[in-house]
């Protein structure tokens, strides 16, 4: 597959800071943005409320996606044309969008959109994040990097996060999230989170996110 434009490609496990330096480094580089996760948690916002669950089969997740149209345009998540970009991030959302993400039609009805809007901004460029981009969606990006950090770290960021929608959120539900999501991620049979070949990690768990986004800079 060859991409029509520069792509920067960024993977990483949750909670190492990919999000907020891929959007920084889209406005710094006068590209688009786009958030893969974002998509993942509008298509299992889809199944889940048509009343899907993890032991549904496959035929019946295609069947519902087969109807659905979701869109990633300017930092908004459009679902069925309605901005869902609040409802997504709920910890419900985060779970069900990384148990439906280890399912082959999820991630086959996801590729198209993926390569779609890399395939159609205006801007010469876009900074596409999440888990499988330098190894699946964009194999032949311009630059690739895998961002991580050390899990103490990522589930203290996690924890930030989510205090700010939960306020008796606890530590231990933090760090629960993000080592089950590594568990799913890195252990699931297609597109597993894994360092593309040619990627450059930059480990974030002593950096600020100014830091990291210098680091990658200069690797451009
Ligand atoms: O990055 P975020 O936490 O929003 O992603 C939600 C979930 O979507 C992840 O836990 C992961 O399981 C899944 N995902 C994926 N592939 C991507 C992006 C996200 O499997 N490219």
């Amino acid at each position: 597959m060859t991409t029509p434009h520069k792509v920067i490609a960024i993977d990483g496990p949750a909670g190492s800071g990919k999000s907020t330096v891929a959007r920084a480094l889209a406005a710094r580089m006068g590209f688009d943005y786009l958030d893969t996760g974002a998509l993942y948690r509008a298509a299992a916002l889809k199944l889940v409320s048509a009343g899907v669950s993890d032991d549904s089969d496959d035929d019946r997740l295609a069947s519902v996606l087969r109807g659905t149209t979701i869109e990633f345009k300017s930092g908004v998540i459009y679902l069925d044309n309605k901005d869902v970009s609040e409802e997504i991030r709920t910890p419900e959302a985060g779970h069900f969008s990384s148990v439906f993400s280890a399912r082959k039609p999820v991630r086959d009805f996801l590729l198209e959109i993926q390569r779609n809007v890399g395939g159609t901004n205006g801007s010469g460029g876009i900074v596409a994040e999440g888990r499988d981009m330098a190894t699946v969606v964009f194999p032949d990006a311009w630059r690739k990097f895998y961002v991580t950090a050390d899990e103490p770290t990522r589930a203290q960021r996690r924890y930030a996060q989510l205090r700010k929608k939960i306020s008796d959120v606890t530590l231990l539900t933090a760090q629960l999230d993000v080592a089950s999501r590594d568990e799913r991620d890195t252990k699931r049979a297609i597109a597993p989170l894994t360092k593309a070949p040619g990627a450059i990690e930059i480990d974030t768990t002593n950096l600020s996110m100014e830091e990291t986004l210098e680091k990658m800079m200069r690797e451009l």
